[in-house]
């Protein structure tokens, strides 16, 4: 079954307001013939609403880099999935490695992220992915075994088509070492079978996958024209107009 590919860029802590609006109106002028693939740039917290203003007339949407699970309240320095609607966004990333690795996120919390966000009509890019000791030690599809259960337990099938689902090896992420297509083939592979196991074998059909790692315009087309990969969630090049676009432009060719 076709899917429609999906890039998405994760601008991580980087670019002021005046950047941030900068690079979607340099991405706007690149993409004019790009409707052939959905694209989300997922901007710093303090840029999504001048983002989401300056592509008001672009089908570029808007998506956070987390979100928290309660809807308001004293838990300071959090953003709730409705304040991220208010401010323009469609989606949330949950449980991206930086998160996991550097602030303490973990299955049960991503999962929490996950109901809410789902609950106040975002729709979800959950990430998954192994260490490099846990791909040595032979258990990296153990750990996406484990991590998409955790993300997904208590939903049901009708969320599925909210969520996109990123493999991101975490020893490929901003390292310039990106997985191999077979690598990534197989990863992608196994989550689809995961995803059966947990809700039948129709929604893998139609559920996309994103591969995230150091895709850049060199490596894009050959890792997309793997057959289970969907798109790619892009961190690095997602910060630069021409690498972007060059990335688009391969999902194109590979859709
Ligand atoms: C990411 O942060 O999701 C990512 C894939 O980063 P990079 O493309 O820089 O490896």
């Amino acid at each position: 079954m076709a899917r429609r590919f999906f890039v998405a860029g994760n601008w991580k802590m980087n670019n002021t307001i005046e950047q941030s609006v900068n690079l979607v109106n340099s991405l706007q002028k690149e993409m004019r013939d790009m409707h052939k693939v959905d694209i989300m740039v997922a901007p710093p917290f303090t840029a999504i609403k001048s983002v989401y203003d300056a592509l008001s007339s672009s089908s570029i949407q808007v998506g956070a880099q987390d979100v928290f699970w309660e809807e308001s309240g004293a838990y300071t320095g959090e953003v709730s999935p409705m304040m991220l609607k208010d401010a323009g966004c469609k989606w949330a990333i949950i449980g991206h490695s930086e998160r996991r690795q550097y602030f303490g996120e973990t299955d049960d919390t991503v999962n929490r992220k996950m109901k809410a966000a789902l609950a106040a009509g975002l729709k979800a890019i959950v990430c998954v992915g192994e260490t490099l000791e846990e791909r040595d030690a032979g258990k990296a599809f153990d750990v996406l075994d484990r991590q998409v259960a955790g993300a997904l337990a208590g939903l049901g099938k009708e969320d599925m088509d909210k969520i996109v689902i990123a493999y991101e090896p975490v020893w490929a992420i901003g390292t310039g070492r990106n997985a191999t297509p077979q690598q990534a083939d197989e990863a992608h592979a196994k989550i689809r079978a995961r995803v059966g196991e947990l809700f039948g074998s129709k929604t893998p059909e139609t559920m996309r996958v994103l591969y995230g790692g150091s895709m850049k315009p060199a490596n894009a087309l050959e890792l997309l024209k793997c057959e289970n990969v969907d798109g790619g969630l892009i961190g690095g090049a997602s910060l630069k107009t021409a690498e972007f676009a060059a990335i688009i432009r391969a999902a194109i060719e590979a859709s």
